[in-house]
C-alpha cells in the first residue's frame, strides 16, 4: 500500500554496494540483505519486526508459518486494512497472557494489531461534521495557486473520491483498539505520523490526464492489460498542509494516550513538527503520555543524528527501529544509529512481503550491530555458547541474561554504568528494548 514499498529494488541496490575508494567495503555499511547468512531459527525468534505491512499482500497461511521471527507488528494506513488486520491478528494473535502465547495455537510468529490512519491518505478525510463538497474539501486543502494547479485540480476532481468525515473513522478506530485490548492481543496505534513531502497520488482512472500518458499513446506505446493498470504509480503536485495532518494525527494520538497503547509514528521530511507534536502531547497529557505509553519512530524518520540526540533528551518514551529499505536510504543513517540510545533501539523491516521479513529484519539487525560495535550472537561467540558451532539458546522472560537487565532502572531507563562496559549483544538488546517498549514483562 505504501508507496515506500515500491522502490524497495532501487533503495537496495543503491545501498548494498557501497565500497570505500579503495574498494573496500566500509565498516558501517548496511549489509546485503538478499545475500546475508541467516543465524540459526532460535535466535531469530527472539526478534520483532516492529513495523512491517502485511495484508497489503494476500499471503496464503503457509507463508506466516515459515516466519522465524517471533513477532511482527502489523501496519494498517487505510481504511480497508483495519478489518484485514484484525483477521490477521485474530488468527495469529499475541497475547499479553504468557499463557495464551502467540501465533498459530500459541506457536510461531505472533502479530501485534496496529491500526490506524497513514498521513499520506489524510486528504481523503475532513474534520467538518457537514462533510463539504468535493471542490470545497480539495480546493481549500490544497489551495492551489497557479491557474495550471487549478486548472488540474478542477479535471481530476471528477476521478477523486467524496472527502469522508473522519470522526466515524475515529470510532472505528477506538471500537477496533478497544476490542484488541479487551481480547487480551497486543494491540497499537499505526501507521499514522507526518509527511512533509507527500503528495496525493493522480487517480489511475485519471491516467489518460497525465502528460507522461499522452506522450505515450501519441508515440503509439500504448499498452493495456493489468499490468500496466499495476504499474500506475504518479503523484500529483498537490500536497496536503501540514495542519490538517497534524489534526488527524492528533486526534489519533490523544486516542492512543487515551486507550493506553503505543504508537509506531511515521515521520519524514518533518522531523521539527514530529518533534512538536510529540512534545504537545507530553504537555497535553503529562505522565499518561510519558509514562503510559511508548512512541517507536519508524524507520528512524530520517532525522539527523543531532535532532535525535535533542528528541531523546526531551521525550523518555520515544524508540527507534531502523530498516533496511528505508533508513538505508539516508546518507547519514549509519552515524544516526550510532548516536540512538542503548536502551532505546528496536528494528523492522517496513515490508509488505512477509516472505522477506526474517531477511530485512536479520540485515539491519547486524548494521545495528556494526553502527554500535556491538557483538552479534550467531556472529560472535556468546560466553555461555557451546565450544562448537552451536549458539545457546536463552531466555530473557525467566530472567536469563540478569546482569544486563540490572542496568535498567525501574522505570526502564538506561543507568549509568561506571565500571568498565561490559560487552552488548544486539540481539538480546533487541529482544529486551522490545519487552520494554510493549511492556511485555509488567503483564501477569
Ligand atoms: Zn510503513
Amino acid at each position: 500500500m505504501c508507496s515506500q514499498h515500491e522502490n524497495h529494488s532501487s533503495s537496495s541496490s543503491s545501498s548494498k554496494n557501497q565500497t570505500t575508494k579503495n574498494g573496500k567495503r566500509n565498516e558501517l555499511d548496511i549489509p546485503d540483505w538478499e545475500t546475508i547468512d541467516l543465524p540459526p531459527d532460535h535466535v531469530l525468534s527472539h526478534l520483532t519486526d516492529a513495523h512491517c505491512h502485511p495484508t497489503d499482500l494476500t499471503h496464503p497461511p503457509e507463508v506466516y508459518d515459515k516466519v522465524k521471527l517471533g513477532g511482527l507488528a502489523s501496519m494498517a494506513t487505510i481504511v480497508e486494512d483495519q478489518d484485514k488486520v484484525r483477521e490477521l491478528s485474530e488468527e495469529r494473535g499475541w497475547y499479553t497472557a504468557r499463557s495464551k502465547g502467540k501465533g498459530k495455537e500459541g506457536h510461531g510468529v505472533g502479530v501485534v494489531a496496529c491500526f490506524g490512519y497513514h498521513p499520506w491518505f489524510t486528504h481523503l478525510y475532513t474534520l467538518s461534521s457537514t462533510p463539504p463538497s468535493k471542490e470545497q474539501h480539495y480546493f481549500s486543502l490544497f489551495s492551489p495557486k497557479s491557474q495550471n494547479h487549478q486548472t488540474l485540480l478542477k479535471e481530476l476532481l471528477p476521478y477523486l473520491p467524496e472527502p469522508k468525515p473522519f470522526k466515524p473513522l475515529l470510532e472505528k478506530l477506538r471500537n477496533d483498539i478497544t476490542r484488541s485490548k479487551d481480547e487480551g492481543r497486543m494491540t497499537m496505534l499505526g501507521e499514522v505520523g507526518l509527511d512533509g513531502s507527500a503528495r496525493m497520488r493522480w487517480p489511475k482512472k485519471a491516467k489518460h490526464l497525465h502528460p507522461d500518458y499522452k506522450d505515450k499513446s501519441q508515440k503509439g506505446e500504448e499498452g493495456d492489460g493489468e499490468e500496466e493498470e499495476e504499474e500506475w504509480k504518479r503523484l500529483t503536485p498537490f500536497k496536503v498542509p501540514m495542519s490538517h495532518q497534524r489534526a488527524i494525527v492528533e486526534r489519533q494520538l490523544d486516542l492512543a494516550v487515551e486507550l493506553d497503547v503505543n504508537v509506531s509514528l511515521h515521520s519524514v521530511a518533518c522531523a521539527g513538527p514530529s518533534l512538536e507534536t510529540l512534545i504537545s502531547m507530553r504537555d497535553r497529557h503529562g505522565v499518561r503520555f510519558t509514562n503510559n505509553i511508548n512512541v517507536d519512530i519508524h524507520s528512524a524518520g530520517g532525522w539527523s543524528p543531532d535532532f535525535w540526540e535533542q528528541a531523546e533528551r526531551n521525550l523518555l518514551n520515544i524508540y527507534a527501529s531502523p530498516s533496511i529499505f528505508i533508513t538505508g536510504r539516508s546518507p547519514t543513517a549509519s552515524s544516526l544509529i550510532s548516536k540512538i540510545s542503548k536502551d532505546r533501539l528496536l528494528v523492522e523491516s517496513d515490508s509488505h512481503d512477509v516472505r522477506l521479513s526474517d531477511r530485512l529484519v536479520w540485515a539491519a539487525t547486524e548494521w545495528i550491530a556494526r553502527c554500535k560495535k556491538w557483538k552479534l550472537e550467531g556472529r560472535d561467540r556468546h560466553p555461555d555458547d557451546d565450544d562448537g558451532e552451536q549458539v545457546k539458546e536463552w531466555d530473557l522472560q525467566d530472567g536469563g541474561d540478569e546482569e544486563e537487565e540490572d542496568q535498567f532502572d525501574e522505570k526502564g531507563r538506561l543507568k549509568k554504568v561506571k565500571e568498565a562496559e561490559q560487552d552488548t549483544w544486539t540481539v538480546r538488546t533487541l529482544e529486551r528494548n522490545w519487552r520494554r517498549f510493549m511492556r511485555i514483562d509488567e503483564v501477569v
